[in-house]
């Protein structure tokens, strides 16, 4: 927004000096727009939205159980071959350790104060982190069962998508 006293005041304010009366000022105020794709890990976001969890399982470095990344990658960061993709089972999953922020971040959509957690998952390598959006006064502890919740409506298609909440 130029102010009504046009440009040279703007100027000044931006190069901190006097700007001659006889130097042509112009100003084109632009919006940018932020255009980037999730490439290998598209399926993942996509299915937060379609209430799956997804992750992905080296079969060089793991055997026929477990050895799940969540979050996934799309190649192994130990041997670097191209991992696969695998729908987790979150039945059994509990906080590993938690935290609780009264300042999670702006254009956050949870609760404040906000329980940030880390989570156990069977078959899970990771120790995957997320938030609570539901608790009661003396939750989180560390052991607690928990299930995922997704923003399956207007998804942000950002890991926000998901949350977690205790199991009944
Ligand atoms: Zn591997």
């Amino acid at each position: 927004m130029i102010p009504s006293d046009g440009a040279p005041k703007l100027a000044k304010e931006w190069f901190k000096e006097k700007i001659p009366d006889d130097l042509l000022v112009r100003f084109n105020p632009r919006e940018i727009v932020h255009v980037h794709t999730y490439g290998g890990l598209s399926k993942f976001f996509k299915g937060l939205t379609e209430g799956a969890l997804l992750g992905t399982k080296c079969w060089n470095c793991g055997g026929p159980e477990g050895n799940i990344w969540l979050p996934p990658r799309v190649h192994c960061p130990d041997c670097w071959r191209k991992m696969t993709w695998m729908t987790i089972d979150p039945t059994g999953a509990k906080i590993y350790s938690h935290s609780t922020t009264n300042l999670p971040g702006a254009g956050f959509k949870g609760t404040v104060p906000c329980p940030l957690i880390s989570l156990e998952i069977p078959k899970v390598w990771t120790r995957p982190m997320s938030y609570l959006s539901k608790f009661a006064e003396d939750e989180p502890y560390i052991g607690m069962p928990v299930k995922p919740v997704f923003r399956r409506r207007n998804p942000t298609y950002t890991i926000l998508d998901l949350a977690w909440v205790p199991v009944d």
